[in-house]
């Protein structure tokens, strides 16, 4: 287990490691030193595009933990460029990371989802426990 979130160590077979190093196809948006981005497979909305880290982070956790300050800065610059240079600043969106889980968090590779183009209704849908 990781020290830092009582997840489970990276793997390094995961869809997100496999799209980094090239194995399966993205559609890619935007790609630097940090950060990698691109359309998801499945999308919840008319935009929907991840952010990923180019480094192994199984979440925010782990990443805020375990990253370089330079990673960080990289990273969450990266997350803000692509939702402007995807025009979703002149009406909005939301950007979410799932972890674990009871956050459903599916592929263990540390990512943000940026949602737009529609409006996004609540925040987090379903009743309390
Ligand atoms: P999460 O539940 O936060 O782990 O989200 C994982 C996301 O990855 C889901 O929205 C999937 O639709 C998306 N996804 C899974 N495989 C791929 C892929 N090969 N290319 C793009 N997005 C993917």
């Amino acid at each position: 287990m990781s020290a830092v979130t009582g997840l489970p160590p990276y793997d390094e077979s995961n869809i997100f490691a496999r799209i980094l190093r090239g194995e399966i196809p993205s559609r890619r948006v935007h790609e630097d030193e940090f950060a990698v981005a691109f359309h998801d497979i499945n999308p919840q909305a008319p935009v929907h595009v991840l952010v990923i880290p180019r480094g192994a982070y199984v979440s925010l956790a782990d990443f805020a933990a375990s990253a370089s300050d330079a990673e960080i800065a990289g990273f969450w610059r990266a997350v803000g460029r692509v939702a402007k240079e995807l025009g979703l600043e002149a009406h909005g969106y939301r950007a979410l990371t799932n972890m674990g889980q009871e956050g459903g968090q599916e592929v263990p590779h540390f990512h943000v989802h940026l949602f737009g183009g529609r409006m996004l209704g609540r925040m987090v849908p379903g009743q309390a426990a």
